[in-house]
């Protein structure tokens, strides 16, 4: 008896005229408001992102091509997983979307791959070419980012994330730091401590995170989106 069809992974995928890459579903977090996280939800738009194993690079890149990179408003590095725990793939990927003459290539990050690499990653990400970061930072204070975002770092990551998110502002043309609105969260808190490290606020309403829907046309709504 033959097995029944897979669904091939979605490693790229189109909102309005930006392009999404999907590169692995590891993360170093376990957000409490996070989809993937309370229901088992990997999905944005029409687009199921779980993925059973880390995709190579040229399996990336293929579905990148694939999916046309001309024209594109910007090509991000988001989904439900962190992707800088695949650093050296987000580097090669961001050289070949800049050698292949993409004008905005963005990451959207925890803003942790400086303390789990050991290294301000920062130059490196500015050395292969990244135009953009948009960072989840989620809180005004470490103990309420350890709470809303746990991680094996505890309190520790919150100081780490705004010290990746200075070094951004002093390397990057453009640098994002959001904050989901969960219940109990101020959001001039949020925004006074994101301007105060020279990036732009965004607000993000709870529970259009990860659920976006695909736009019929034109603007991209996907880029309301920071890490879902
Ligand atoms: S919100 Fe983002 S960083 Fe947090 S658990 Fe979900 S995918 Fe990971």
């Amino acid at each position: 008896m033959s097995s029944p069809p897979t669904t091939p992974p979605v490693l790229a995928y189109p909102l309005g005229d930006a392009l999404y890459l999907n590169i692995t579903s590891s993360c170093t977090l376990a957000c409490v408001f996070c989809p993937k996280i309370g229901d088992d939800d990997f999905t944005v738009g029409d687009f199921d992102l779980r993925l059973k194993g880390n995709p190579d690079v040229e399996a990336i890149w293929s579905a990148a091509r694939a999916a046309g990179l001309a024209g594109r408003s910007e090509v991000v590095f988001t989904g439900f997983g962190e992707p800088t725990r695949r650093l050296e793939v987000v580097l090669e990927l961001t050289r070949r979307l800049k050698a292949a003459g993409v004008g905005r290539v963005r990451l959207d990050t925890d803003g942790l791959a400086s303390l789990r690499e050991g290294r301000d990653v920062v130059p490196e990400l500015q050395a292969a070419g990244l135009d953009a970061v948009s960072v989840s930072l989620n809180a005004a204070d470490a103990a309420t980012y350890a709470r809303l975002c746990p991680s094996r770092y505890g309190e520790a990551a919150y100081s780490a994330v705004k010290d990746f998110i200075r070094s951004a502002t002093a390397r990057l043309g453009e640098v994002a730091a959001s904050a989901v609105g969960v219940d109990g969260l101020s959001e001039p808190d949020c925004r006074a401590v994101a301007e105060g490290l020279g990036a732009r606020f965004k607000w993000r309403p709870y529970g259009r995170i990860g659920r976006v829907p695909v736009p019929q046309s034109g603007v991209s709504r996907g880029a309301d989106r920071a890490k879902p």
